[in-house]
């Protein structure tokens, strides 16, 4: 998923989307066990979505007039003319299982995660690509601060397991229902009078999302931004005193943070705590690592009871980018214990039976059963670091006997098939 050199053959992975080769899964092992370990030690709960949801779940939750329901989804008709369109976030279809199956009726909060791929038609460049994977969290049920604090947690246990530091959240509180509609208005104001010197595209979000021109990224708005008023001097005493809850627990966990009163995320249905986790050094200029916030109304306007919730999904290419980046080293695999290596037609059928038996008394144990020379297998155990190689030729099956080939030494020695898996765990026991 990172720079990859790529051929021109007959067929290639459509733009922005790429395998991940093998070279590449240590890493999505990796992260994926350690997204795993911490959702578990969390109390997160997997729930695996379909990739496919019908499109207005988007349209009606991530907002009709957001970047990503305007110009980045990937939509289609099916044969029976439904409407449905590759998921470019997890939030929604998480909100839709969770009405749909009935998961509100378990003790609150509800703690889901999800690993897997998002779909978005961006422009592709490095960081951003048309596929991409997210893990996704969500805490859903209560409204307590803590909540959006233990989950900006989570995320810094995670990196740090991952051996990524030097990692700074960016948060900020957009208001509520309550507060933000006189907010908005004096945003509108402010940008109205100076309509001329927005960006195009800013011009057009005036009136629908006025709140997205804080973060547009063209200078011309950037410099407009820094005037603008800023939503804190207008929240209510809940927002205001939910902020101030949030960063005092950021305080008490020592989570590195700063105040960004430009940032608000852009989807619709964000309330209160927004938040993005960015590489401290600036090594990923414009690559967010993760973001998220809270989300009250979101499970109402779905047709669900009014329920308060928080979440945050990182993305994991971006990840596996700066670990790579910052030479994060990972363990590889244990080397595999036992080489097989099988000599003529015999030896060759026996072989495939007691790979068998010793893959299934737990013995990690490789072969080549396409190799037909002596050299060439005791070549690749090498290549592999195996611990022993066990040759069984011709002779040895019509001796129901077995070579057992000590790697380190070189020294080897025969010894009955039938005890082939208790020899060599003894001797493994012996070797540590
Ligand atoms: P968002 O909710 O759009 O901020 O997405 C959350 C995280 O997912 C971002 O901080 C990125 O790390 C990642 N992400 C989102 N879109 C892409 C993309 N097109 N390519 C790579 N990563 C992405």
């Amino acid at each position: 998923m990172t720079s990859q050199s790529r051929k021109k053959t007959k067929f290639q992975a459509p733009r922005g989307m790429s395998d991940i080769l093998p070279k590449d899964q240590i890493y999505w092992d990796k992260v994926e066990r350690v997204v795993n370990k911490l959702a578990r030690e969390y109390g997160f709960k997997r729930l695996d979505p379909p990739i496919l949801e019908p499109t207005d779940l988007f349209t009606e939750s991530t907002g009709a007039f957001t970047d990503i329901v305007e110009k980045e989804m990937y939509s289609l008709r099916t044969k029976g003319g439904d409407k449905l369109t590759l998921r470019p976030e997890f939030t929604p279809s998480i909100i839709r299982a969770y009405l749909e199956s009935d998961l509100s009726s378990l003790p609150h909060p509800v703690k889901l995660y999800s690993i897997g791929p998002i779909f978005r038609h961006e422009n592709p460049q490095k960081g951003r690509y048309r596929q991409s994977y997210q893990a996704n969290f969500e805490t859903i049920g209560e409204q307590d601060p803590v909540l959006d604090a233990q989950l900006i947690q989570l995320f810094f246990s995670l990196s740090r397991e991952l051996g990524l530091k030097n990692l700074i959240t960016q948060i900020n509180n957009i208001g509520c229902p309550c507060c933000r509609p006189a907010y908005r208005k004096m945003l509108v104001s402010f940008y109205r009078s100076r309509k001329k010197g927005l960006c195009s595209n800013c011009q057009r979000r005036l009136q629908q999302n006025p709140l997205r021109l804080l973060d547009c990224k063209e200078k011309e708005c950037v410099q407009l931004a820094e005037q603008a008023p800023q939503i804190i001097d207008y929240l209510c005493d809940e927002c205001n005193s939910h902020f101030k809850n949030v960063l005092e627990y950021l305080d008490e966990l020592e989570i590195p943070y700063i105040l960004n009163p430009c940032l608000v995320r852009g989807l619709d249905y964000y309330t209160k705590t927004v938040f993005e986790i960015w590489p401290e050094d600036g090594e990923g200029r414009q690559i967010a690592l993760a973001g998220g916030g809270r989300y009250d109304g979101l499970v109402k306007s779905l047709g669900g009871k009014d329920t308060s919730a928080v979440g945050f999904a990182m993305g994991l290419n971006r990840i596996i980018n700066l670990m790579k980046q910052r030479n994060v080293k990972i363990a590889s695999r244990t080397r595999p214990l036992v080489f097989l290596v099988q000599l003529g037609d015999l030896g060759k059928k026996k072989s495939l039976r007691l790979f068998e038996d010793l893959r299934r008394a737990g013995l990690e144990t490789t072969s080549s059963v396409s190799k037909n020379t002596m050299g060439a297998q005791l070549a690749m155990a090498d290549k592999l670091k195996a611990r022993f190689a066990l040759i069984l030729g011709q002779k040895e099956v019509l001796d129901e006997t077995i070579i057992v080939k000590d790697m380190n030494s070189g020294t080897q020695e025969v010894i009955p098939l039938n005890k082939v898996v208790k020899e060599v765990k003894k001797r493994l026991k012996k070797s540590k």
